[in-house]
């Protein structure tokens, strides 16, 4: 979608630390860490957020889980434990319009969140 920050990074004309990559969904590090590890793992189709997903991207939302489960035993996080966010909407602390879920760990992470 024009002027989406996260379809310009999975197109490459938008700069990213890119970590996975398949048909369906794409992961990066997020520039922002507020982790040791902090990736942002994103559908290639744009869907807004949590509020657009619909029974017909069960099979989607289940390949992002499996490669959340993958990314974390890659970096370590498995036995460790981590933390997995979304944001939905203003005052859920979303940022950007394109549903993504932030890979937390690598530290002892506080709850609840601010
Ligand atoms: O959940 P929220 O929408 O606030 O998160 C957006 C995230 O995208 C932020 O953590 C921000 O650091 C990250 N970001 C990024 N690369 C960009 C733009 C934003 O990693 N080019």
């Amino acid at each position: 979608m024009a002027d989406c920050i996260f379809c310009g990074i999975i197109e490459g004309s938008i700069p990213a630390e890119k970590v996975y990559e398949d048909e369906l969904v794409t992961a990066f590090k997020d520039i922002h860490a507020q982790a040791p590890v902090h990736l942002l793992v994103i559908p290639n189709q744009h869907i807004p957020s949590i509020q657009q997903v619909g029974e017909e991207d069960s099979e989607l939302l289940g390949r992002i889980f499996s490669v959340m489960n993958r990314l974390a035993v890659d970096e370590g996080l498995a036995e460790r434990g981590y933390r997995i966010v979304n944001n939905c909407g203003d005052e859920g602390g979303q940022t950007v319009h394109h549903i993504h879920f932030h890979l937390l760990g690598g530290r002892s992470l506080t709850w609840p969140p601010g």
